[in-house]
């Protein structure tokens, strides 16, 4: 079923169930990676450990072969916003490690990111993470009924102003409706006025990621036509949860425990 002039897809409460089955695969395997992140591992081992995560569980990589996506979870390190590709590279001490995954189950998609912070890092960056995953949480917070779509951006934008002027959100990239494909109606954009566009309804199925950089939030697409970089080289983070709105609140479909906010 699809609603409004947006075509956004809303979900029985049965299919909501099947997603938060995909959205648990998606949370431990994020879980496996998170634990193998350390100095000296390469990110092309943690796709692996990724792989075999989402393969155990009877479930579908989202990402393998997504539009030529050549693995089964992107890994952005440092100035690397979103979008970046296992391979040789290893992980150092002080690095930021965002991880991406997406995974389907009998056809419905989850889709979460976390950023590891390795060992020791300035006080700037771990806040950095910090800040972006609160924005996230209070964007997630805002997807409840009888709201409007914009509300999730501005709760996620009000909480990255407050942290400070020297944080910036990235704009050319947003979160998205998901469901019965990963990427879907709405964009859901980490910055607005309250107030704005669909109402949200139950059944509504939506990935909130904000992209903040410690820096300028412009940036650029490197050669390889995937990895998304800041254009100044600052440090970036990335944090990401798909979330049902249902008539009890938001419920946070790719959380490792069950999370009704
Ligand atoms: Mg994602
Ligand atoms: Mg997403």
């Amino acid at each position: 079923m699809f609603r409004g002039r947006d075509r956004i897809e809303v979900k029985s409460i049965d299919q909501l169930h099947v997603m938060r089955a995909a959205g648990l695969v998606v949370a431990q395997t994020l879980h496996c990676v998170a634990a193998a992140v350390r100095e000296g591992v390469s990110t092309a081992e943690l796709d692996d450990i990724a792989a075999a995560s989402i393969r155990d569980a009877g479930a579908t990589p989202s990402f393998l072969g997504y539009h030529g996506f050549p693995a089964h979870i992107c890994v952005s390190v440092n100035d690397e916003v979103v979008h970046g590709i296992p391979g040789e590279r290893r992980i150092g001490l002080g690095d930021v490690v965002s991880i991406d995954c997406g995974a389907i189950v009998d056809g419905w998609h989850g889709d979460a990111a976390i950023s590891i912070l390795v060992g020791e890092v300035p006080a700037d960056i771990a806040e950095l993470s910090h800040v972006t995953e609160r924005a996230l949480w209070a964007g997630l917070a805002a997807a409840r009924p009888g709201g409007r779509l914009s509300d999730i951006g501005h709760a996620v934008e009000t909480v990255v102003r407050e942290a400070g002027p020297h944080f910036g959100i990235v704009e050319e990239y947003v979160g998205h409706g998901i469901g019965s494909s990963m990427h879907m109606d709405p964009a859901v954009p980490n910055y607005g006025k309250p107030g704005k566009g669909p109402r949200l309804v139950p059944g509504m199925a939506l990935a909130v990621e904000p992209m903040v950089i410690l820096g300028s939030p412009e940036v650029q697409v490197l050669d390889d036509d995937w990895t998304v970089v800041a254009s100044d080289g600052s440090m970036a983070a990335h944090w990401e949860h798909t979330v049902a709105v249902t008539e009890d609140g938001p419920w946070v479909l790719t959380a490792l425990d069950d999370v009704r906010l």
